[in-house]
């Protein structure tokens, strides 16, 4: 039997079954599954990275940057420090338990579900899924419907590569997804929108089964007065324009003061013709957008302020020109949802106090950058808001560092991962305290 024609319970109970032997503990086995998941990388990338240029339009450089080099960037980190992250943590015991030692230990959960969003959807599969692995653990991997081609290469190379009686992909929509959520599950790993991410966490708290949600959101970035505006929007413009804004941590829109909005528009403008040349549609560096349905959605964005740059756009190819909007209203239809495409507004507030005022008087973003020189203004938008994570001076780039934890709170989601935090969100902190006896 294979994943393709098991229903979801019997996927379930024979990578349980494998669980129950207790191969997938032993580091062997787990840097085995890893190394064999980094050879699926290295020798099947340019199948997968065919897959991406047939789902996004994603040129072969993108693809290997930002998808399948990250993941055995990932993998590597890991190989490289599991063992020693696996070692037991001693604790110090009260007097009363004079004689008693005390450690904590990395337990493997059991069965984890994996399940990936289109936008970069080898990396928000298979990084999870090598963290879940690193832990010990068995997975079902549930690729993303909207990137059919990305989706059904990895259906066809995990079983090729990894232990199929350990992970399996499970591909489909809604219906397979609802199917797979109502199975009893150690973890649910959950990238994606949080309208769906309600849905997890209901599902999953029927098995009481912990959930990490990846969300996304609206973050903002604040170009504070006097920074170098060049510098500032090639910076903003590469993170922005990446897979045609189709970037869960792509900075959403831009506050700046009223002084400082004409001289940075027109840099964004001037960072955009470097960056894609006068006709972006010709730049083999430019993607399109996943669907039409996302493509008409953000069309109807482009309205919402005065067009700087870009607004060009066509149906037939699902392209959308990357496109800089000034004088924004807060009320403007581009302000009310994540963005996710390759529009960018630009808005305008009285000085910091108004910027950080802004940004708490909306959801939690997953990420919040800052273009500033003032290390005043730097540590108060540190302290004074909240989000995922903090990019000074660049966008995106956090997320590349292994060691730092990559998650959301409160709207932009729940939990983290990379490196060594995703060997402890696929593990339990098991308590073991040794009393000698007699
Ligand atoms: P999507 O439509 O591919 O959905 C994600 C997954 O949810 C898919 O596997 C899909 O099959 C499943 N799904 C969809 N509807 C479902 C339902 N009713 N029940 C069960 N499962 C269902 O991707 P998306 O949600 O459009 O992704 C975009 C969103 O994800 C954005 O909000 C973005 O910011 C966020 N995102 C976050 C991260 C992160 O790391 N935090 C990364 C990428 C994207």
């Amino acid at each position: 039997m294979t994943a393709a024609t098991e229903s979801p319970s019997e996927v379930v109970a024979r990578l349980r079954a494998t669980f129950r032997t207790g191969r997938t503990r032993s580091l062997d086995w787990r840097t085995g599954q890893l190394t064999r998941l980094r050879d699926l990388l290295t020798e099947s990338g340019d199948e997968l990275a065919d897959a991406l240029h047939a789902d996004l339009g994603k040129s072969r450089g993108e693809s290997y940057r930002s998808e399948i080099d990250f993941t055995v960037r990932e993998i590597d980190h890991t190989l490289e420090r599991l063992a020693g992250w696996l070692e037991p943590e001693p604790a110090p015991v009260p007097a009363v338990l004079a004689g008693a030692s005390a450690q904590t230990v990395q337990d493997p959960l059991g069965v984890v579900l994996v399940i990936a969003p289109w936008n970069y959807p080898v990396q928000l599969l298979l990084a999870p899924v090598a963290g879940a692995l690193a832990a010990g653990n068995t997975v079902v991997a549930k690729p993303s419907e909207l990137a059919p081609a990305t989706s059904a290469a990895v259906a066809r190379l995990v079983p090729r590569y990894l232990d199929t009686d350990a992970v399996a992909v499970v591909e489909g929509a809604v219906p397979e997804t609802t199917a797979l959520l109502a199975e009893r599950f150690d973890h649910i790993f959950y990238t994606g929108n949080g309208t769906v991410g309600r849905i997890v966490m209901a599902a999953a708290a029927k098995h009481l089964t912990p959930v990490t949600l990846e969300l996304g959101g609206k973050s903002p970035a604040f170009v504070d007065r006097g920074t170098d505006l060049r510098t500032v929007a090639s910076r903003l413009v590469s993170g922005k324009f990446l897979n045609a804004g189709q970037t869960c941590v792509a900075p959403d829109y831009v506050l700046t003061d009223r002084e400082t909005a004409p001289a940075l528009t027109k840099a964004l403008a001037e960072a955009v013709e470097e960056r894609f040349g006068t006709d972006p549609s010709t730049s083999a560096e430019y993607g399109r957008i996943v669907n039409e349905r996302h493509f008409d959605r953000l069309v109807r964005l482009l309205d919402s302020g005065r067009t700087v740059t870009g607004g060009v756009h066509d149906r037939g190819t699902k392209y959308i020109a990357p496109t800089v909007l000034a004088d924004v209203s807060p009320n403007a239809p581009v302000m009310a949802e994540e963005i996710f495409g390759p529009v960018l507004p630009v808005l305008t507030v009285d000085g910091l106090d108004a910027a950080i005022g802004f940004i708490n008087d909306r959801d939690k973003p997953l990420a919040l950058y800052a273009f500033t020189t003032d290390p005043e203004v730097r540590e108060r938008l540190l302290t004074e808001t909240s989000s995922g994570g903090v990019g000074m001076g660049l966008p995106l780039a956090h997320l590349t560092v292994s060691d730092l934890p990559f998650g959301g709170v409160g709207e932009s989601g729940m939990g983290n991962y990379h490196g060594r935090y995703s060997l402890e969100t696929f593990s339990h902190r098991k308590a073991v305290l040794d009393t000698p006896l007699g």
